[in-house]
């Protein structure tokens, strides 16, 4: 028998504008048994029924809505569906990529965004990372990854729920290679490979960070490569250097890429011996702490045309807020101190715990304090691959801005 959750009375509104998540305080009963990860049913005081969800007695998001049908079973074939609807949907999203039609790198599952709560899918060529981060998810692991296989025609899936929200959920964290039913697993030395927009890069899904690349930022890389023509870049936060080799690709005079981690650097070293096409003389590689060495460019008087901030979270949640605005604009400040009259920035924040208008005003505060005149020219967001359900704008954690100084 399925479990039943009741809301309390005046809590069915937000399901009913369809978004996904029932947080504990919502919950007035749960009439029957349900272990972590099992469908109820979810119905309001009245007891009409408004659709089914999984629940998760851990989280403070108690449960996450698969359907806004109370009709709909959940079941493999439910799975199935909604995977094949995913990958399909983006083949019509194809004009929104830019100039690269057929995507090496791409999000084939977001999550919430895609109906399908804590799973996340992403294609390196023949091969996915699936990272799992919910208790529903967890529990459907092995439709997910049938769904996954029938509609992807992937040949590896290499499994990354060692996300910490996992905890959140009651979960522990789980890596590694999902075999069988047709699925192999690569040798640790065939490390995938893709082209986005015509530069080469490695990932690597086992030890990277997220599920390897950061593929939400594909089609901002794409607009720094238009504008980088002959101008002196820095990129701050480089990972592998994706912004930096699209930047080289770009035409951009010199390129400075600073990150802090050693295994993302020797990666980046060598995507960038993958492209012969590129300038590599024009590039110049730092370990450095991006706090410190903003600061020694300033007080050496350097100058650069773009500046590039791609910092990690600051902010996972809103409790971090105060703490994390602090530290953007300690580095927005220092940017637009050492931009040349006439540059540009390029600021992101990929914090949930802070909103699009917070991130606006430390931006222009951080102006105003260097003394600049800016403007925006561009809001910027992830790549279309990575879509916002209108219902839950919650989910649009990345946001950016193409700031120009006087
Ligand atoms: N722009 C990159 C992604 C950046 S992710 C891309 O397009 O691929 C954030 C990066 O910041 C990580 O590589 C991490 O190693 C680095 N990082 C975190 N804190 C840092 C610090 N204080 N100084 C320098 N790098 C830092």
């Amino acid at each position: 028998m399925t479990a039943t959750l009741t809301l309390h009375a005046g809590k069915s509104g937000s399901v009913r504008r369809r978004h996904p998540w029932i947080f504990a305080g919502s919950v007035a009963s749960l009439k029957g048994r349900a272990r972590s990860g099992d469908t109820v049913i979810v119905e309001d005081e009245h007891g009409t029924a408004v659709g089914r969800a999984a629940w998760s007695p851990a989280s403070k998001i108690r449960a996450r809505m698969w359907t806004f049908n109370p009709e709909e079973t959940i079941d493999h074939a439910f799975f199935k569906r909604r995977i094949a609807q995913a990958v399909a949907r983006r083949d019509g999203w194809a004009p929104l990529r830019g100039e690269q039609s057929e995507p090496g790198g791409e999000r084939l599952i977001h999550g919430e965004a895609d109906g399908l709560p804590g799973v996340i899918a992403d294609r390196y060529g023949d091969l996915v990372v699936l990272q799992l981060t919910s208790a529903g998810a967890d529990a459907w692991r092995e439709a997910i990854v049938a769904g996954l296989v029938k509609a992807s025609g992937c040949k590896y899936i290499y499994e990354r729920s060692d996300s910490d929200v996992r905890k959140l959920e009651g979960l522990e964290p789980v890596s590694g290679w999902l075999t069988g039913k047709g699925l192999m697993e690569l040798p640790p030395q065939a490390m995938p490979q893709i082209d986005e927009h015509g530069v080469r890069f490695g990932v690597d899904v086992v030890g990277g960070h997220k599920t390897g690349f950061y593929l939400d930022q594909r089609d901002n890389r794409l607009l720094l490569r238009a504008l980088a023509k002959g101008r002196r870049i820095l990129n701050c936060f480089c990972y592998t250097g994706g912004f930096s080799l699209q930047a080289m690709a770009g035409g951009a005079a010199s390129i400075v890429s600073i990150d802090s981690s050693g295994p993302a650097l020797e990666q980046a070293r060598s995507n960038l011996a993958m492209n012969p096409q590129l300038d590599a003389s024009s590039a110049e590689w730092r370990d450095a702490d991006v706090f410190q060495a903003l600061r020694e460019y300033h007080k050496a008087g350097a100058q650069f045309d773009l500046i590039v901030l791609d910092p990690p979270k600051f902010a996972p949640s809103a409790a971090h807020a105060d703490q994390a605005a602090r530290a953007y604009k300690d580095i927005n400040l220092f940017g637009f101190k050492l931009l040349a009259p006439g540059g540009l920035m390029m600021t992101y924040s990929c914090s949930g715990g802070i909103g699009l208008e917070l991130f606006q005003k430390i931006v222009a505060g951080a102006a105003a304090d260097a003394g600049r005149d800016a403007r925006i020219l561009r809001r910027l967001m992830a790549s279309s691959d990575h879509p916002v359900g209108l219902a839950a704008p919650e989910g649009e954690y990345l946001k950016g801005l193409l700031v120009e100084v006087a």
